[in-house]
């Protein structure tokens, strides 16, 4: 028989970064036992990678700013397509959860009275990112590992032991959710060094497991981002929406090809870097929508003054929101102006100088120096298209942040959720949204423990068939090879159902997952079960073949370019489309389907913090005859 570590808790929670030990610490501080498991090191998660900051409208550095300019930014960022309810509640709960953060320990920069200093991002009216240098997300993860830790000495203190309420599972990767009919019973797993398998049973288990990037060829997410949380969520009953909604950070390193994909931060944009292609042109001028026309400079010079008086002038087009960019670099590259390497040039050496490119983003400095041999003070910097962060994600009730679908017991916070930034996301809404997301998950999970009279039951069958299911790779002998395969689907996603989508690449696209499908399903893995990178990646392929079939599903049905989501043969918005969330389940067979769902209608109040000249540009006649 196998070995099997078993562990009883209330509140397991699948995730390390923000959203995760946010929600951890809520359900510890509701008297919850609770586990936090994650894939990699405790405190390697994208959190710690993100440096713009975290936004909230604090209204540190314009007195302008409040919650419903921050909503209404979000609204117009995710193309009215968002969870209104997410979008306010974030808004409003922003500050707060910053706030919350110094009374665990966080420092963040100050302006010279001693507020926490915010600064300009892309798509946000006023500097509203709350930051550390460019180390923003460090600095949350550090804070709340302190707290954690901080808690931990409090159980010792009573216990004697640190790990009573609240233990970290590290190198730990979940493979499989249980349930009891409909209700949550467990989480199973193995140790990524020994091997050995282990299983968590508890009543209410967060996901807070962040993106998909992996499965594309040119991406900033590292290695854990397969899409987990999303196909655990799936196989347990759950649903996802927005899933053909990815967003492509405008700039991520293109050469050398060793660091291609990796960020270089939205700061530098706001700090002052321009883009320009080949022919030493300014081109964000060209490519500003009509929908931005009102907000964007018109030229050179009142963008330039902008960084100085930005309440007498209008911002610079390179501070659009990133699927604009995107787009407009593609465009650039693909009509001949771009590099060798396939991207444009970001300058901030000759709009700054020198010690303050130093000084202004320090790591990005160093990042091209060691990894491209390039001085920024000096060049500028090489840039292009890279998968950053995926919009769409398990449907979520907003305020409880509790799965939708059949299953019970199931929370998301955090990327791996849905929903929130509709079809594209503010730069430095993540941060936010995990704090405040993954503090409502938390709450929730704990109170959902509470309430619940018998516990579910994990069966023997179920654990049985993880183990199978776990073991499989290891004994197909002549099993088809995991990297080989993955290159395969990154090549299917990253060409096929990429930043430009069109209707017969995305059925060729389709044909070509059903075809990796059969070869996922024979798999193999050399050696045995001790530290078996190739095994991991066996495992985490069929996760990121049914996300991706979502993706590219959806892609299909959506015929309209918003956000995240551009198809040539439809290049238009429509406002038809905007009432629509399509929703990816999984049936019993394990094959995906989609629905079409209505998007909640905003309330009325929050509707009349709009014009109703920009609401004419998203809405139909229909509903705008309603606004009046
Ligand atoms: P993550 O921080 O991604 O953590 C996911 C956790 O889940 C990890 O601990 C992982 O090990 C674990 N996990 C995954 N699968 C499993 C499994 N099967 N079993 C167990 N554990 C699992 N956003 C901003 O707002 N501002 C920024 O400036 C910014 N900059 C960014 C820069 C970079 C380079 C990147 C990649 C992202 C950036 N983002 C930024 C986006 C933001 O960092 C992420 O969206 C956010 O951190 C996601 O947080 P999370 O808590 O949802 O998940």
């Amino acid at each position: 028989t196998t070995r099997i570590e078993r562990h009883h808790y209330d509140v397991v929670v699948i995730g390390a970064g923000g959203a995760g030990l946010r929600a951890a610490i809520e359900a510890r501080l509701a008297g919850k036992r609770t586990a936090i498991i994650s894939k990699s090191l405790f405190g390697k998660a994208h959190t710690v990678m993100a440096e713009g900051g975290a936004a909230a409208a604090m209204g540190n550095v314009n007195s302008r700013d409040n919650w419903m300019v921050h909503f209404r930014d979000t609204m117009r960022g995710g193309k009215f397509l968002n969870n209104f309810r997410m979008a306010e509640l974030h808004a409003k709960e922003a500050p707060e959860r910053i706030w919350e953060l110094e009374t665990y320990g966080a420092l963040f920069d100050r302006t010279k009275d001693g507020k926490i200093s915010q600064r300009n991002f892309g798509g946000h009216e006023y500097p509203r990112l709350a930051h550390v240098g460019d180390r923003t997300g460090l600095e949350l993860i550090r804070t709340l590992q302190q707290k954690i830790v901080s808690l931990q000495q409090e159980d010792f203190a009573e216990t004697g032991n640190y790990d009573a309420k609240i233990r970290v599972f590290s190198e730990t990767t979940i493979t499989e959710l249980l349930l009891e009919g409909d209700r949550i019973a467990g989480a199973f797993g193995y140790y990524r060094e020994s091997g050995e398998f282990i299983l968590l049973e508890a009543p209410a288990v967060v996901l807070a497991t962040g993106g998909v990037g992996r499965s594309y060829k040119v991406t900033s997410n590292s290695w854990e981002y397969t899409g987990d949380g999303h196909a655990l969520a799936l196989r347990s009953g759950a649903t996802l929406i927005n899933m053909e909604f990815l967003q492509f950070h405008p700039t991520g390193m293109v050469w050398p090809p060793s660091v291609k994909g990796i960020l270089v931060t939205e700061s530098v944009r706001g700090d002052g870097g321009v883009l320009k292609n080949t022919d030493g042109k300014r081109f964000m001028f060209n490519y500003v929508p009509d929908v931005f026309r009102k907000q964007y400079a018109e030229t050179e010079e009142e963008a330039d003054r902008w960084y100085k008086d930005p309440d007498n002038n209008r911002r610079p087009p390179e501070l659009l929101p990133r699927d604009e960019v995107a787009r407009a670099i593609n465009s650039e590259v693909k009509a001949g102006r771009g590099t060798k390497a396939g991207g444009v040039l970001l300058d901030i050496a000759s709009r700054l100088p020198a010690e303050e490119v130093q000084r202004r983003p320090p790591s990005m400095y160093h990042q091209f120096k060691e990894l491209a041999d390039v001085d920024i003070t000096k060049e500028p910097m090489e840039v292009g298209p890279t998968c950053h962060y995926v919009m769409g994600g398990v449907e979520v009730d907003p305020d409880s942040a509790a799965a939708f679908g059949r299953v019970e017991g199931l929370f998301a916070a955090g990327e791996v959720s849905g929903g929130m930034h509709g079809s594209n996301r503010l730069g430095g809404n993540s941060l936010s949204d995990l704090l405040v997301f993954g503090k409502r998950a938390g709450e929730h999970a704990a109170a959902y423990a509470d309430a619940l009279g018998k516990r579910p039951k994990v069966t023997t069958g179920d654990v049985e068939r993880a183990v199978d299911a776990a073991l499989a790779p290891l004994s197909r002998e002549n099993g088809e090879n995991p990297y080989t395969l993955q290159q395969d689907l990154q090549a299917v996603m990253g060409d096929l159902v990429g930043i430009i989508r069109r209707e017969g690449e995305l059925t060729d696209a389709l044909k070509r997952l059903q075809e990796l499908k059969l070869r996922v399903a024979n798999v193999g893995a050399a050696g045995g079960r001790r530290y078996n990178p190739g095994w991991h990646l066996a495992l985490d392929l069929r996760n990121m073949l049914i996300v991706s079939e979502c993706t590219a599903k959806a892609a299909l049905e959506r015929e309209e370019s918003r956000g995240g989501h551009t198809r040539e043969d439809f290049p238009k918005m429509s406002p038809q489309w905007r009432l629509v969330n399509l929703v990816c389940s999984l049936d019993e067979a394990g094959d995906v389907h989609l629905e079409r769902k209505p998007v909640p209608a905003m309330r009325t109040e929050l509707i009349q913090l709009f014009e109703r000249t920009e609401l004419s540009k998203y809405m139909t006649d229909e509903e705008l005859t309603e606004v009046e």
